[in-house]
């Protein structure tokens, strides 16, 4: 397997630290709002991630945690005068639904902040220890000048790193780059008790503590969006490297890229979001994690109608290719096919391996004998299965409706009945009838398509 290393800046051989056993650790979301759809972006690439890497090693640990305790949290729990555990646990729940909407597999750990405090105390007390950081003030600060490595990941020199960081110049701090570990909390604020005092963690320590306590001081791959390599990745590694006495903190660095809208990054700060939560009713899942898997991870993805509309296309050929095979038995024991997953094994290049995809479907349309047909359909699911794909029936797919109007929306029974009614008239030669019902159907949000094997319906 090959991954591009932030760290190195090039592409590398992976070689996991024990030969059966990968870690690793992708940062998840602060619960404070919904997730929007670039949010999701780096859940599904790591949940790709996971799959392929399943396949080749036996054992595999993936965590991504729960930030439940950060400064915006705080403010939406003042503003709705809850506590802050009412706010994050309504939004960690909305967005591990969300998730599985997307195909997304829980990760095998997904820790919370709150369950950590003991560990991020320890690990800042060996940080003080060590001479890397210092008490001031009630807060408790890295000192960066103390970790000559720093900078490394984000390549940033000493100039770039005080104008990337809009770092406070606070009269505590040492030196304008150092950055916060621990921080007092009025009584008001929610607070743990610490030998500092009553206070709350920096969020970069809350990364180092978690991901000590679940994978070890040195883990395989470190993921997460592109916007974290600076500060907090940079952070994070400062922090892990020095509370280990020097051990490297994580091997291998993934970032995905952002996800657009009109060519800017979506976020919350500029206001052009779209929720998952929201999607979710209007457009099935599956085809969200479609369009995030169409574009190279690393690579900026624009969202709009279009990629939309374009990934919904691309499911009706996949689906229609396996509905031609439904009485199809497919062929035991036999996988995706090796230029598939080398495809996925090669810096995990979903755009390629969806090529060699629609490869599948195109010569499954074609395939006569019994025997292919069995093969290819083993392929396709079992490909599909790798890009967490192309796993319901297809006549799930294609007969999708909003959740929202499925109480309005006409049963399958009346649709059937229609179309019976429909098969009469045409039998009859009627049709004026025929095309009356069939009208009436699609003013009512059914779509007919005549195929070899009689007439089918889908929800438009
Ligand atoms: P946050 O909850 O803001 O900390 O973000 C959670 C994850 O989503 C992080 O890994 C971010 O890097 C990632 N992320 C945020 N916005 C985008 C975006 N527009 N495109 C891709 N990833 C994003
Ligand atoms: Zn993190």
């Amino acid at each position: 397997m090959q991954f591009h290393n932030t760290l190195s800046g090039r592409k590398e051989t992976f070689s996991p630290q024990h030969p059966d056993r990968v870690t690793m650790y992708v940062c998840g979301p602060t619960v404070y709002s919904y997730a929007h759809i670039g949010n999701a972006r780096p859940a599904v690439v790591f949940d790709t991630l996971a799959r392929v890497l399943r396949r080749r090693y036996a054992n595999v640990v993936y965590v991504r945690n729960i930030t439940d305790i950060d400064d915006k949290i705080n403010a939406a729990a003042a503003k709705e005068g809850v506590s802050i555990g009412v706010i994050a646990d309504r939004y960690t729940a909305a967005y591990h639904e969300d998730l599985a909407a997307l195909g997304v597999v829980p990760a095998d750990h997904a820790p919370k902040v709150t369950e950590h405090l003991p560990q991020i105390i320890a690990m800042i007390e060996k940080l003080i220890a060590a001479g890397h950081a210092y008490a001031a003030e009630g807060h408790v600060l890295f000192h960066t000048l103390s970790f000559p490595d720093y900078g490394k990941l984000s390549k940033r020199d000493e100039q770039s790193l005080m104008a990337g960081a809009r770092v406070e110049v606070a009269p505590y701090k040492k030196h304008a780059g150092d950055f916060v570990l621990w921080k007092p909390s009025t009584p008001e604020q929610p607070g743990w008790d610490s030998p500092w005092g009553r206070g709350r963690p920096g969020w970069h320590i809350e990364c180092s503590a978690m991901a000590e306590a679940l994978l070890g001081e040195t883990i395989d791959i470190h993921g997460g969006g592109h916007d974290l390599i600076f500060p907090h990745h940079e952070n994070e590694i400062a922090q892990s490297v020095c509370a280990h006495g020097g051990k490297p903190f994580a091997r291998y660095w993934l970032h995905n890229g952002f996800l657009n809208m009109a060519g800017e990054k979506m976020s919350k700060s500029l206001g052009n979001v779209t929720l998952v939560h929201d999607l979710v009713q209007r457009l099935p899942g599956e085809l969200l994690r479609l369009v995030l898997l169409t574009g190279h991870y690393r690579q900026p993805l624009d969202w709009n109608e279009e990629v939309v509309a374009d990934a919904r296309k691309k499911l009706d050929r996949l689906y229609g290719a396996l509905r031609e095979l439904a009485d199809i038995e497919p062929a035991a024991g036999v996988r995706a096919p090796d230029s598939f997953v080398a495809a996925l094994e090669d810096d995990l290049n979903t755009p390629a391996a969806l090529a060699e995809l629609f490869e599948l479907a195109r010569a499954a349309n074609k395939a006569e004998s019994l025997s292919d047909k069995a093969r290819l359909k083993a392929q396709l699911l079992d490909s599909g299965l790798l890009l967490g794909l192309l796993q319901q029936a297809p006549e799930a797919w294609f007969s999708w409706s909003p959740p929202q109007s499925a109480a309005t929306a006409l049963a399958p029974e009346a649709i059937e009945a229609l179309i019976a009614e429909r098969i009469a008239a045409r039998a009859a030669r009627n049709w004026a009838e025929s095309d009356r019902i069939r009208d009436q159907l699609k003013a009512q949000g059914v779509l007919l398509e005549d195929s070899k094997d009689g007439m089918r319906w889908r929800y438009a």
